[in-house]
């Protein structure tokens, strides 16, 4: 069984106040059925994790360096992370590839050190507008998925949930139609299996992220592989992200 899931970006917002408060919030639901993550600054990771030490809603980070240690000046480790108990990371946001220069090549090393550090990592890929415009998308993603996480051995997809992002839909107000979601989430399914076969490509978590509200989740998530959403905007409001968790049943 696929795992449902939920994850919020807070991306670099939220002061130390707001974290607390939007946590609390959350806290007050109980989210049955669907995993839900939170990935706030990371400076508040290490409360963020306390305040959440009861509850069944994940902190993980939104980002991680490729090397152990050592002289990389503003980075955050794997190990650091996973000493205050965070064991998943987002790797491949379109903002870490656009305003950090993360191509192929780096996102490689980074899923490779996270994964051989005994993280989980979401994966995050997607076309931009001019690839979509001149119907190159399905290259685009499949170029990515080739050059990064299609490399891996079988073993290390159990520590694997990807997130379709097409960029022309993150922050923009403009979504996926359902249908667009589910033909790049079969297709990309359809990448899986070719190298794993149908075992692991089933059991894979695809998520989607673009613009995702409450007004839209409900038809998204219906789509039969699109297993959840990767929320940036939604997730800094408790009531709208609580009801974007809710409509993934
Ligand atoms: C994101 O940044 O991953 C994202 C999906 O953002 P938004 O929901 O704001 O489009």
């Amino acid at each position: 069984m696929r795992k449902k899931i939920v994850a919020g970006n807070w991306k670099m917002n939220n002061d130390l106040n707001q974290t607390i408060s939007l946590i609390e919030e959350l806290k007050k639901n109980h989210f049955n059925e669907v995993s839900v993550m939170i990935a706030p600054s990371s400076p508040f990771s290490k409360i963020a994790a306390d305040l959440l030490e009861n509850s069944p809603i994940e902190v993980i980070a939104q980002n991680i360096h490729q090397k152990s240690n050592g002289a990389y000046t503003g980075e955050v480790s794997c190990d650091m992370l996973k000493s205050i108990g965070i064991l998943t990371t987002l790797i491949g946001h379109s903002e870490r590839r656009a305003y950090f220069n993360e191509d192929d090549f780096v996102l490689l090393e980074k899923v490779k050190f996270a994964i051989d550090s005994g993280m989980n990592i979401i994966f995050c890929f997607g076309e931009q507008l001019k690839d979509r415009k001149s119907n190159k998308h399905f290259d685009i993603v499949k170029s990515q998925l080739e050059n990064t996480v299609l490399k891996l051995n079988s073993e290390s997809w159990k520590n694997i949930i990807l997130a379709y992002e097409p960029v022309w839909a993150i922050g923009t107000g403009e979504t996926a139609s359902p249908e667009q979601a589910q033909e790049m989430h079969e297709f990309v399914r359809s990448c899986i299996s070719k190298s794993y076969g149908d075992i692991i490509s089933d059991e894979i978590s695809i998520l989607y992220g673009g613009s995702v509200k409450p007004s839209n989740a409900i038809e998204i998530f219906s789509k039969k592989d699109v297993d959840g959403g990767l929320i940036g905007g939604a997730s800094l409001n408790a009531f709208d992200f609580s009801e974007i968790i809710k409509a993934n049943k």
